[in-house]
């Protein structure tokens, strides 16, 4: 039923229910520098539950820092992340092993362990990390690889698979750890390009099934599928901020507008 404004919002766990999508992941004033270059600079966002934020921008921009940073991999300089309601403590490297138990990360090099199996990459974090039980890793393991049509290549290495079949395997390895966020980074950016879709198909199906995620990417037609919200990011600032729909039709900044006609 629907409320007056003037009613206060009833509470649960001591956070206001409202009908808003709660914010999975919020970033504020967030600043990166190696040495006295500034690489990101008073970076600030919300990423809802269930949302998909593309980050466009061109080469150096920041894009690589800023996901490295939400993973815990680059330490930062100044501002607040805050997952699922909470403040992380940046600095606490223990506080970072939890959280990216929570936030699954796939980049543009494949990162498969080479010298284990497909099977043995996927079930390692769950069961050595997680510490879940046996049965439960594998019966995941088996949807996942039926999902990505790779079930045939379980006990295969990943120098027998295509590019694209180990990217596949490195979403569905980190899907394995049940992540509430997933990062990309340009995961289509070394493959060739007949292999670039099945892994962006993928991905839509992720983003269908409603995976948090925050997407890098150059294939600017999946960009504009996928997102919910793109951020265009400039010399470590985030110039624009809206609707897909908004950012390629009618760009606002000559930046955003140079950037697509670049890549067009
Ligand atoms: P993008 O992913 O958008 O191409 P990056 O995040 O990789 O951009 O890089 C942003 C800027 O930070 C660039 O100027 C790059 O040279 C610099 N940079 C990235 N990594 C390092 C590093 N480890 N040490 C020093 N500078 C770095
Ligand atoms: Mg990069």
């Amino acid at each position: 039923t629907p409320t007056t404004p003037d009613t206060p919002a009833t509470t649960g766990a001591g956070k206001a229910k409202t009908d808003e999508t709660p914010v999975l992941l919020s970033v504020r004033h967030l600043s990166k520098s190696y040495g006295d270059h500034e690489v990101l600079h008073d970076v600030s966002f919300d990423v809802p539950e269930g949302g998909v934020v593309v980050l466009l921008g061109p080469s150096g921009s920041g894009k690589s820092t800023l996901i490295r940073c939400l993973n815990g991999l680059e330490t930062i300089q100044g501002g607040d992340i805050i997952f699922d309601g909470s403040p992380v403590d940046t600095s606490s490297e223990k506080e970072w092993r939890r959280l990216r138990n929570s936030i699954g990360m796939v980049f543009q090099s494949y990162d498969l362990f080479p010298n284990l199996t497909v099977a043995e990459n996927i079930r390692l974090a769950p069961l050595k990390v997680q510490k879940r039980p046996k049965a439960d890793v594998e019966r995941q393991m088996d949807a996942l690889l039926k999902d990505v049509r790779l079930t045939e290549y379980r006990n295969a290495y990943p120098r027998e698979l295509s590019g694209g079949q180990k990217q596949r395997i490195a979403i569905v390895r980190a899907l394995a750890m049940n992540p509430r966020l997933m990062l990309f980074d340009e995961v289509t950016a070394s493959l060739d390009p007949e292999m670039v879709r099945e892994v962006l198909e993928l991905m839509l199906r992720l983003a269908g099934r409603h995976m948090t995620m925050i997407v890098v990417t150059h294939e600017l037609e999946f960009a504009r599928r996928v997102a919910d919200t793109v951020m265009f990011l400039d010399d470590g600032t985030i110039l624009e901020r809206g609707s897909a729909h908004d950012f390629f039709t009618d760009p606002r900044t000559d930046r955003a507008r140079g950037f697509l006609e670049s890549m067009a």
